[in-house]
């Protein structure tokens, strides 16, 4: 689909943030979605709704300097966008990465305020991070980072303003450096960050829920096409926590998962997946997924993490990093019999890649919807911690497994009711943004 009434929106985009390729793609991604919502509802053009949700509320870029274990002071950058508030206070994740820059954190955090929606939960869209790279750091020098980071961002966030919490790099370790920042500077203990440690505020099912989530989404996108989990092989990218939970998933509803990977390379094991040994590698040695041969020397290590679309699956789930899926990678998914595919990153296909499964009749689960089980239940930990009250894992997650399916219900029925009914990420784009609009709308803009 081309654009055509938003034309003017996505050239002031390009003019804007020229040099942040991930985020044109993520504005022209979803504005392409949003063109029938335009024609249907012009007092929103008249309102300048499109104009104003591509632009954030906010963004904050700072210095975080620390002194590394050999007592060099290290400088790096840090970033927190808070892209919108109409619905709920911001909310998003920290990722510390090398690759780390304003146009990536732009790109999530826009995507964010799409997700979000679609949990029918009340939070805005945010996202924020740091250039920080934490591989081969110490837990000291990982401290003293998180530290410095904290104490700049405490003044930007609040559980009724902005609530933090984890997604490349940011794990239970990082949030706890970061919290006990926070309360040592603010003298307040609240749910400013989710992710947070059993125990002290953090909810059950919240390590689980990102990838149980994007099982729980796939099992319902699959189901019209009379497809599932059981029995099929599954090929999912990366070895971090989306990864680990979606592989634990999709194997107790009956799937092989036969290949994961890191940013070195991927294993292939026909088998089926060792999980807890990918657990101990990953989780508690914090090591790479070539240690796996050790145990399992049938099984295959290849380096890059490119060639896993070549192996051939019934479901592919991506669940490293942004665009890792593309055109081609697609192509070879589908030519080997793939015919569905389950978003766990964050836009890791391409948008030739998506146009591939589109035209070839894969059941597309997009990112916004398919992995939003994480910021959902985020947002079930800051009810938790308002109320100052813990529900059992089994009450966390079957409340998880309800907004996987109706977000799946509300991205089918916007999808049918704009003319497209397989269409997940239409309806995903479309349901996503019309709650937003509304509340944009009624609130009025800031003369
Ligand atoms: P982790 O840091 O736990 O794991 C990331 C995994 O992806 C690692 O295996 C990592 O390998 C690999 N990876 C990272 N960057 C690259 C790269 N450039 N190329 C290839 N592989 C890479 O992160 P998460 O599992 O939390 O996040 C994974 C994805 O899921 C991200 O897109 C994130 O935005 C998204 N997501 C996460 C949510 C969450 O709740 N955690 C919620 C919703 C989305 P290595 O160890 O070598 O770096």
């Amino acid at each position: 689909m081309r654009l055509n009434r938003l034309q003017s929106v996505m050239d002031q985009v390009v003019a804007r943030n020229g040099n942040e390729p991930e985020f044109l793609q993520a504005a022209q991604e979803v504005l392409e979605s949003l063109e029938p919502v335009a024609e249907r509802n012009p007092e929103w053009v008249a309102a300048g709704i499109f104009d104003r949700i591509v632009e954030p509320e906010r963004q904050i870029l700072f210095r975080v300097a620390w002194v590394d274990d050999a007592g060099k002071v290290q400088v790096n950058r840090g970033f927190r966008v808070q892209f919108n508030s109409a619905i709920g206070p911001y909310k998003g994740g920290l990722r510390f990465h090398p690759s780390v820059n304003l146009g990536i954190i732009k790109f999530l955090g826009f995507e964010q305020i799409f997700k979000n929606s679609l949990t029918g939960l009340p939070i805005g869209g945010g996202k924020g991070g740091s250039d920080f790279n934490p591989k081969g750091r110490s837990d000291g020098e990982i401290m003293r980072f998180c530290q410095s980071f904290m104490t700049e961002l405490q003044r930007h966030i609040g559980p009724d303003t902005d609530v933090p919490a984890g997604d490349i790099g940011v794990g239970g370790r990082e949030i706890g450096f970061m919290y006990g920042q926070y309360k040592r500077i603010r003298n307040d203990f609240t749910g400013v960050l989710t992710g947070k440690g059993i125990g002290w505020g953090g909810s059950l099912a919240r390590t689980e829920a990102t990838g149980y989530g994007l099982c729980y989404f796939m099992e319902e996108a699959m189901k019209p096409g009379g497809l599932s989990f059981d029995g099929a092989t599954v090929v999912i990218s990366g070895s971090g926590n989306v990864a680990i939970y979606a592989t634990e998933k999709a194997t107790q509803m009956g799937a092989k998962v036969v290949a994961l990977s890191d940013s070195n390379g991927y294993i292939h094991d026909p088998d089926g997946i060792d999980l807890p040994l990918v657990k101990e590698i990953k989780e508690i040695r914090k090591g790479r997924i070539r240690e796996y041969l050790a145990a399992h020397p049938a099984a295959t290590y290849v380096d890059g993490c490119d060639g896993i679309w070549s192996i051939p699956c019934d479901i592919a789930l991506p669940c490293a990093t942004q665009n890792e899926i593309d055109g081609q990678a697609a192509a070879l998914l589908v030519r080997n019999g793939c015919k569905a595919v389950g978003e766990g990153a964050n836009m890791p296909s391409t948008p030739e890649a998506i146009e591939c499964y589109l035209a070839n009749g894969v059941v597309y689960g997009p990112a916004k919807a398919a992995n939003a089980g994480g910021v959902a239940t985020s947002a079930l930990e800051m009810s938790q911690n308002s109320m100052r009250y813990s529900w059992t894992f089994e009450e966390v997650d079957r409340k998880l497994h309800q907004i996987m399916v109706d977000i799946h219900t509300q991205a089918r029925s916007a999808a049918a009711e704009y003319g497209d009914p397989d269409n997940l990420m239409l309806g995903a784009n479309i349901a996503g943004f019309l709650k937003v609009a509304r509340a944009m709308y009624a609130q009025g803009i800031a003369y």
